[in-house]
């Protein structure tokens, strides 16, 4: 089985949407990639926090495996993120970022970690990003995240990170502001043209689509009738996929679109309750029990 390595944030978010509100509750992009993942595979994780971070915390990712030897205390305040959502759940606004220690995190990939099988860049500075693939060796696969804020105002330097990156995953919004373009097969055609192998869109409820050469894929959300709290869905989306195929080994085009619907299995199970709730009390048979409801969602014959 291989090894994940994870670089992102460790948060608290205060969260209001139509269905509940929560407060300085357990986030962070590093911390849902890490926990969705670690129901498949080995996770390293490298990220930052302050003084103020409670050990409970800790202790919870320890409990679900993930090696948290990288996770840099430091003087200061732990990141903290505000966001609201509208009925129209698809979409954050983000009320107040308080980067704290986030600000001047200068990864440092502990020896024990310079050789993952995959390595998965949470949305940091591209430049950041760069500095942790100098100092792993070349994994089997890197996946990347970003956000418009990297996209506006570091787009040189986005782009340099793509051109060493297998996967780029984002958000549909961000996709049509990297690629200039409203439409996403474009897009998705230009993207590909100038560095990563694979592009994968998040669309929120409306799923996903994976472009690869001249391959798409696309699968669904899984319909649910109560979604409390979308947050976290697409980096547990990531660290479902990644997860998985770090456990298989199998990167070719169906063990790719398998793996993109563990991602969406495991993000279906996050947006389920607010915080990681919902991951705390998962089985790995739910997960593979959804699995199959997802194969009865999407399948259908073809013409005779
Ligand atoms: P998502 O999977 O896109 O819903 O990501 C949600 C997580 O991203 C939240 O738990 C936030 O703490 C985290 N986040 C929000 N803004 C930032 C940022 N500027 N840098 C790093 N992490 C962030």
């Amino acid at each position: 089985m291989g090894r994940l390595l994870v670089v992102g944030s460790v948060a608290f978010d205060t969260v209001r949407t139509p269905f509940g509100e929560a407060t300085d509750v357990l986030g962070g992009s590093a911390v849902y990639c890490s926990t969705a993942a670690s129901f498949f595979a080995g996770v390293n994780m490298v990220a930052v926090v302050g003084e103020d971070f409670p050990d409970e915390h800790l202790a919870f990712l320890k409990s679900r495996g993930v090696d948290v030897s990288g996770l840099e205390r430091r003087q200061g305040r732990t990141f903290r993120w505000r966001g609201e959502y509208t009925y129209a759940l698809n979409e954050a606004h983000t009320l107040e970022t308080q980067l704290n220690v986030l600000e001047s995190f200068r990864p440092k990939v502990p020896e024990s970690y310079r050789n993952p099988d995959l390595l998965f860049l949470g949305n940091i500075d591209p430049d950041v990003q760069t500095a942790v693939l100098r100092q792993v060796a070349r994994p089997r696969l890197v996946a990347c995240d970003t956000m418009n804020f990297w996209i506006e105002g570091k787009r040189d330097a986005l782009w340099a990170v793509l051109r060493d990156v297998d996967v780029l995953v984002i958000n549909d919004a961000e996709a049509r502001a990297l690629g200039g373009d409203s439409n996403l097969v474009k897009v998705a055609k230009d993207i590909l043209s100038r560095g990563p192998r694979r592009l994968i869109v998040k669309r929120g409820e409306y799923g996903a689509l994976m472009f690869h050469g001249t391959q798409v894929f696309g699968t669904p959300a899984f319909p649910l009738e109560q979604v409390p709290d979308p947050t976290g869905a697409g980096d547990a989306f990531t660290g479902g996929w990644m997860g998985y195929l770090a456990s298989t080994g199998d990167f070719s085009e169906t063990g790719f679109r398998r793996a993109i619907i563990f991602g969406s299995v495991m993000a279906s199970f996050t947006v389920e309750a607010f915080s990681l709730d919902r991951l705390r009390t998962l089985h790995y048979k739910d997960i593979e029990s959804r699995f199959r409801e997802f194969k009865r969602l999407t399948h259908f014959e073809e013409i005779s």
